[in-house]
């Protein structure tokens, strides 16, 4: 396959998969996002290798040079942050592709909501509290269906994992109360996951927009929101000494 679509992951480079650095490293061409992917993965690049910042470059530009590269027997890596399906604009390159007949692969990525779970040291998923994960947005240039707006996500009371939206916090914070978020829910941003500048900031959605004033962080943030953060679950099943399941026989079975 000549042409990979490649999931960076975070930040952190050692959080690509082995595959994608594996891609990195026999790539001929490599078209980078590079107002999020970290510029150190570069450096499995071999010599001669053409690097391009898409950041400053248009669609048609892109496959052009993906096009070109191709026509030429070359290798390419179209390398994404975190993880490519995720707020990626993969599925306009990607359909281009198929106009253009060349085949492709996507090689998943770790995505930067799942870095932040790490950096929080935090499960999503806690018994009793929530089962649910909503990955979503505010409402930008980019617009969000009206029935996935954050007011009516929030009527779920799920784990919110809320992406590209930290520059808007007031209004995000106004539209989850709106919804039905209690004020004193918990929330967590975290700017720049598993880089080295990584920043956590707590609060409740009553505190958060004042306790992040000082903080510096407008842009590359996570917001989690979420009554798991408050830490009070019921433990899980599946290693409770009395449940069986197909791999261990309980104490009640
Ligand atoms: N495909 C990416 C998301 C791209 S959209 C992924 O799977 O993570 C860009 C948004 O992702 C940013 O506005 C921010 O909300 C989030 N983001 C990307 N990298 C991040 C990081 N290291 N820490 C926290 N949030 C990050």
């Amino acid at each position: 396959m000549l042409v990979s679509i490649v999931g960076a992951g975070p930040g952190d480079p050692e959080l690509i998969t082995v595959k994608g650095q594996n891609l990195l490293k026999r790539a001929d061409v490599i078209i980078y996002a590079g107002s999020l992917v970290n510029p150190s993965l570069l450096e499995f690049a071999k010599n001669g290798c053409a690097v391009y910042n898409s950041a400053s470059m248009t669609l048609p530009e892109v496959i052009d040079v993906i096009v070109k590269a191709v026509a030429e027997g070359k290798r390419v890596v179209r390398l994404h942050t975190g993880d490519p399906a995720i707020y990626g604009a993969i599925q306009e390159q990607m359909d281009e592709l198929k106009k253009h007949n060349i085949e492709y692969e996507v090689i998943p990525g770790v995505s930067s909501f799942l870095a932040t779970a790490a950096a929080l040291k935090q499960e999503y998923t806690l018994p009793g509290v929530s089962q649910t994960v909503i990955i979503t947005r505010n409402e930008g240039r980019t617009p969000v269906p009206s029935r996935e707006s954050l007011r009516a996500l929030a009527a779920h009371q799920s784990t919110m994992c809320i992406f590209l939206s930290v520059h808007m916090l007031q209004q995000v914070v106004d539209e989850l109360i709106a919804g039905g978020y209690d004020k004193t829910t918990p929330i967590a941003i975290v700017q720049k996951a598993s880089w080295p500048e990584q920043k956590i900031v707590r609060a409740t959605l009553e505190t958060i927009c004042e306790e992040i004033k000082d903080k510096d962080i407008s842009r590359t943030a996570m917001i989690v929101v979420s009554k798991v953060l408050d830490n009070d679950y019921e433990l899980s099943r599946l290693y409770a000494p009395e449940f069986s399941h197909g791999y261990r026989k309980g104490s009640e079975a």
